[in-house]
């Protein structure tokens, strides 16, 4: 079967080494097989690269690259696919912020003023429904920072239509739990179980699906919901501009700032480069406390640690001749006045950082760029041409981002042999 991997090393080295080993059965053998949960520390039909694809420890467009090395686009059709969803959820949250920020205030109304939920929702996550499959995922998640899609989908359905709890707290145990916790794909997709996303299409569990797909682990028969009725909300406002590169003035005096949203520093060294900046330090700013109101689990939070420890002392150590003044930012410690703090003890004009989605980071950086600003230092964000190439077409639904695929792979991967697939040590 396909992939040995079970744990996750948080370094870009070991994200690397599992890409290796995974990239042959990305073709038709991850198409057939990767509906398939065989369980924990067994999950040999997907890739399980998501918690380092959602920090950028290696990049979307890695991976794609890697996988078109050694299969036709036609081959790796299904998983080329999956990838670009992670990118779609991005653009459609991107082009509509206030779902996100609906979201952040309802989780926090439930921690603030409704204990008798809170209480319902820890019974449930304390593994004691009595539904096995669930319990056993919730131990899953509790002790690997990682599910499976497909019970990530059985899951939420559970939450929502057989234990009739708030899908935003359900969103909220799975963001801090998970070691890919990420805002758009998380929130997202508990709404299109939901039956918010697609309106009124929600997604059932049915114990038969779970039986077939989980090898018979588990046969949940008469207590699963059989109808699944969709969620309703009032209508969302208009879309948001999708963002653009900021202008970077050559020649200032740069501080970078390395977010947990992207931790692939090629982006930011390049553009370093082609504007000649005297890059004069480095921070990194760790945004994971900020996932929730409620305590986000060790795991998540050690593994981005370790992952930010290792861009800045692996990647940038190796490839930045200058001296470096790496600092850490604990996001739990006052970060806006450490930012500026650092801005000023380098006397820095300017601070360069990859665009931040919606989610944490950004809310933080927000802030940021207003106390910057206010001792006239300037913030400005980088966007990937991926993203800029992608988030145009994902403000619809997934299908019409899907018919633009084969086109913009011609844009993304002009030649086979493209400067990202040469960087890749395999
Ligand atoms: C309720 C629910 C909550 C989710 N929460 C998150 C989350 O917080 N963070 C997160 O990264 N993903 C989330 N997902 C999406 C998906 O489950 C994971 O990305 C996927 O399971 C990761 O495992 P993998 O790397 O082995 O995936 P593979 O099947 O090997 O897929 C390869 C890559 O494609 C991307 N991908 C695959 N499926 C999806 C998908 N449905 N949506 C978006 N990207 C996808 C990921 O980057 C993944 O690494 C959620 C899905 C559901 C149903």
């Amino acid at each position: 079967m396909i992939s040995k991997q079970q744990c996750w090393h948080p370094s870009r080295a070991a994200a690397l080494a599992q890409l290796e080993q995974f990239v042959a059965n990305a073709g038709s053998r991850y198409a057939s097989q990767r509906n398939f949960d065989h369980g924990q520390s067994r999950h040999y039909s997907v890739s399980t690269l998501s918690p380092w694809i959602r920090h950028r420890s290696i990049t979307e467009e890695e991976v794609i690259a890697a996988v078109l090395k050694q299969h036709s686009r036609t081959a790796a059709d299904k998983f080329i696919q999956e990838v670009f969803w992670r990118t779609y959820w991005k653009g459609w949250l991107e082009a509509r912020p206030q779902v996100w920020h609906n979201y952040r205030a309802d989780v926090s109304a439930f921690y603030r003023e409704s204990p008798e939920t809170i209480r319902q929702c820890d019974a449930a996550t304390s593994a004691g429904t009595g539904i096995e499959c669930f319990d056993t995922w919730c131990k899953e998640l509790v002790a690997t920072g990682y599910l499976h899609n497909h019970a990530r989908m059985w899951f939420a359905s559970i939450w929502i239509f057989t234990l009739q709890l708030p899908w935003q707290m359900g969103a909220d145990f799975f963001l801090r739990h998970l070691l890919d916790g990420d805002p758009a794909s998380n929130t997202l997709s508990w709404r299109w179980v939901a039956g918010l996303h697609t309106t009124g299409k929600t997604y059932l569990a049915r114990p038969e699906n779970i039986e077939k797909y989980t090898g018979g682990r588990f046969s949940p028969t008469g207590q699963l919901s059989s109808t699944a009725h969709a969620l309703t909300e009032t209508p969302i406002g208009d879309k948001t501009e999708l963002p653009v590169s900021s202008e970077i003035t050559p020649d200032k005096t740069t501080g970078l700032l390395i977010t947990e949203d992207d931790l692939c520093i090629d982006h930011l060294l390049k553009e370093a480069a082609s504007h000649k900046l005297n890059v004069a330090s480095v921070a990194t700013l760790q945004t994971t406390a900020l996932r929730s109101p409620a305590a986000v689990s060790d795991n998540a939070t050690n593994f981005v640690q370790q992952l930010m420890k290792d861009c800045t002392t692996t990647q940038f150590n190796v490839r930045i001749d200058a001296a470096i003044d790496a600092i850490s930012i604990n996001s739990s410690k006052t970060p806006v006045a450490q930012v500026v703090n650092w801005a000023s003890k380098n006397n820095l004009q300017q601070v360069v950082t990859a665009y931040a989605p919606t989610g944490p980071t950004a809310e933080l950086i927000a802030d940021i760029k207003l106390a910057l600003n206010r001792q006239d230092v300037q913030l400005l964000s980088s966007v990937r041409q991926w993203d800029e190439k992608i988030w145009p077409h994902s403000s619809r639904g997934f299908f019409a981002l899907k018919k633009k695929i084969p086109q913009l792979l011609d844009q993304l991967y002009p030649t086979q042999t493209s400067a990202i697939q040469q960087s890749l040590p395999f």
